[in-house]
């Protein structure tokens, strides 16, 4: 906190540009709503198949109400239903449940779900699909899993993009996992088109609004900032887009997963600092933190203007009567 101005009351000053909007989506919160309805539907315990969204908080606040969480379907016993995650999941996973007898929920996000249509009709119609998304994630594992192998290739990244060399260049598609860097993305798809001039694109944005909206609002207010702070889990990719997106405006910017998190240190010659939180991160864990800077700083705490969001999701009609 060296060099920070300070009042009389002697701790130092600093300015807090709240990022707008942030935090849950309307994914996140349909998925928790889901698991929720789910425990009161079937009584404790319900299994879910992976961390319903990526945030320690959410899922332990579900475990205390009954949820299981395992990666796996195995390791769901007969006869108790299960919920599968927001990112989604490949197809075979809904029928091995199905052979079990397994009640089965599905909490994928529809914004998930969309890109799982469109990738299965651009196979249905012989387009081979150039998906660009990290290898790995639970929703680019899911949507691999909605079409047969060896239609679908993950790029990974720009240099992908410019080394790939499909087998028919004149029959090709592409689509993105949903919560991509809007401009790494755009480097991406501006590499395919030049390379393969008559690549189809998504039909619409698949990069979802709340993926967006969130990295823009930080954009907005990183040059009004010396630095941020996004609160989100380390396996959270929108999260740790939203820490890319605020270093690539040349502030300091690091994740954490809540106030307990955070070195006080780190904040030495910061006098207004950004903060933003993923979608899967609660708006509780937004005010503990400025909670705690509060007992260190004499704190002015501003909420910044960004777009205003108004999705909601239909729950699955069998918990609609929960
Ligand atoms: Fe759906 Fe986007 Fe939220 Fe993911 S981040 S759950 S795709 S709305």
């Amino acid at each position: 906190m060296d060099g920070a101005p300070t009042l009389a009351s002697d701790k130092p000053l600093l300015d807090l540009l709240i990022a707008a909007p942030r935090g849950f989506c309307a994914g996140v919160d349909r998925a928790i709503r889901i698991v929720e309805l789910s425990i009161e539907k079937y009584g404790a315990p319900v299994y879910v198949r992976h961390e319903i969204v990526h945030n320690r908080h959410v899922v332990d606040a579900l475990r205390a109400k009954g949820a299981i969480f395992v990666e796996e379907l195995d390791d769901v016993p007969d006869g108790v239903p299960v919920v599968f995650s927001a990112h989604g999941v490949p197809k075979a996973v809904p029928h091995k449940a199905a052979e079990r007898g397994l009640d089965y929920i599905d909490a994928t996000c529809p914004l998930v779900s969309k890109v799982h249509r469109q990738a299965e009709r651009l196979v249905q119609t012989g387009q081979h699909i150039l998906f660009i998304g990290h290898r790995g994630h639970p929703e680019v594992v899911g949507t691999l899993g909605q079409v047969p192998a060896g239609t679908m290739t993950l790029i990974e990244t720009n240099e992908d993009a410019e080394a790939i060399m499909p087998a028919d260049p004149t029959n090709l598609a592409f689509l993105t996992q949903t919560t991509l860097s809007v401009d790494d993305t755009a480097q991406v798809v501006a590499t395919l088109k030049r390379r393969f001039p008559s690549i189809q694109a998504p039909r619409g944005e698949d990069i979802c609004y709340a993926t967006s909206n969130r990295q823009a609002a930080v954009k907005d207010i990183a040059a009004q900032c010396d630095a941020m702070l996004v609160i989100g889990a380390p396996n959270s990719s929108n999260s740790v887009r939203l820490v890319e997106v605020a270093s690539r405006a040349g502030i300091r910017a690091q994740l954490i997963e809540s106030a307990a998190n955070l070195e006080l240190s780190w904040l030495d010659g910061v006098r207004t600092l950004g903060i933003s939180a993923g979608a899967s991160a609660p708006e509780l864990l937004v005010r503990e933190l400025v909670d705690l800077l509060k007992v260190h700083f004499t704190v002015s705490e501003r909420e910044m203007n960004g777009a205003v969001e108004t999705m909601v999701f239909k729950l699955p009609r069998t918990l609609e009567a929960a």
